[in-house]
């Protein structure tokens, strides 16, 4: 099969390997949509915990085309995606229904190939159903299942207002998650205009474009901060900056993610004197479910943000431009 591999940080292309081996509790999956996600960037760049060579891709959907003798949920032809996600279900964290902490979590895509490929296997513990929504669609049930575990961490409270940090992919998601559970009033805030102009389509209430009177304009929409901000951005200095934004009782929401290592300095007085929470989340914890039904009721809108659909032979290019074009949201290779 054709199937997308780094050899080596900085090292990639496509080439020609054996299609994946199934245990009898595998799903074979032949890919249909694989999104490039910061992760695989990350991990393109040597800057992630990967084993390598690898083939990344932990966002994706496709069909059914072989089950192990011991599946019992899926047949040939089935619709799916699959929570990349692989728990040991055994540890002490995955006995107390911590899943995205156990102690031994292995990921399709970064400890094992992944979906940018023409056929990826997963256990089918992590499979799930799409149903009939689009295989573009589907594969962004895994980056929404992210967004959904911080939001269960964060307690939106009815009426709060909130402030997105980065229009990206995950900043769209993010901002539209908040005002569905409950969030006023968000605004977003990015270095590209037309990100924003995509935010308002998809429900901003504000949205301010960063750049040196950013500040000033934040302060003129809410005097006194948002109960709730987010860095979607992982820049340490925009995560730095979240504080000047809060208000007093808010929380601050850790979700993009910063080089490993990365430290950042804040006002700690302040998080004491103003009853600060901060917040961080990790990946997906049995959120998959959830953000399926948000994407079929049409409650969350994922497919406007796909900028780019690509062939899987410009694996190259299309890691490029995830990272670097103007007009990026959301790059997906289509098999
Ligand atoms: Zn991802
Ligand atoms: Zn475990």
């Amino acid at each position: 099969m054709k199937a997308a591999q780094i050899v080596r940080p900085l090292d990639g292309r496509v080439v020609s390997t054996p299609e994946p081996e199934i245990s009898a509790n595998d799903v074979l999956i032949q890919v249909h949509a694989a999104g490039i996600c910061g992760t695989d960037l990350h991990i393109f760049k040597g800057e992630y915990e990967a084993m390598y060579p690898l083939t990344p891709g932990h966002e994706f959907s496709g069909e059914v085309v072989a089950v192990g003798t011991n599946v019992t949920r899926f047949r040939v032809g089935d619709r799916v995606t699959a929570d990349p996600n692989i728990p040991c279900n055994t540890c002490d964290y995955c006995q107390r229904n911590e899943p995205n902490q156990c102690r031994n979590l292995r990921a399709i895509g970064v400890t094992r190939n992944g979906a940018f490929a023409e056929y990826v296997a997963a256990p089918e513990s992590v499979v799930f159903a799409i149903g009939d929504m689009s295989y573009s669609a589907a594969a962004l049930i895994e980056p929404l299942a992210c967004v959904v575990w911080g939001l269960k961490r964060v307690e939106v409270q009815p009426g709060d207002s909130a402030l997105v940090l980065g229009a990206g992919p995950m900043g769209l998601l993010v901002a539209q998650s908040l005002k569905s559970a409950g969030a006023a009033r968000v605004v977003v805030t990015d270095l590209i205009p037309w990100r924003l102009a995509m935010a308002e389509q998809l429900g901003a209430a504000a949205t301010v474009v960063t750049d040196a009177g950013q500040d000033a304009r934040l302060k003129s929409i809410a005097p006194d901060g948002f109960a709730i901000v987010v860095d979607a951005t992982g820049i340490p200095a925009v995560l730095e900056s979240t504080f000047r934004y809060v208000k007093p009782r808010g929380t601050i929401w850790v979700f993009g993610v910063t080089p490993v290592g990365t430290h950042v300095q804040f006002p700690a007085y302040e998080v004491f004197r103003r009853d600060l929470k901060i917040i961080g989340s990790f990946a997906v914890n049995r959120t998959f479910p959830q953000s399926i039904a948000l994407i079929q009721s049409g409650t969350i809108q994922v497919e406007p943000l796909i900028s780019h659909q690509l062939p899987l032979d410009d694996f190259v290019q299309g890691m490029v431009l995830a990272e670097k074009d103007p007009k990026r949201v959301k790059v997906h290779f289509c098999l």
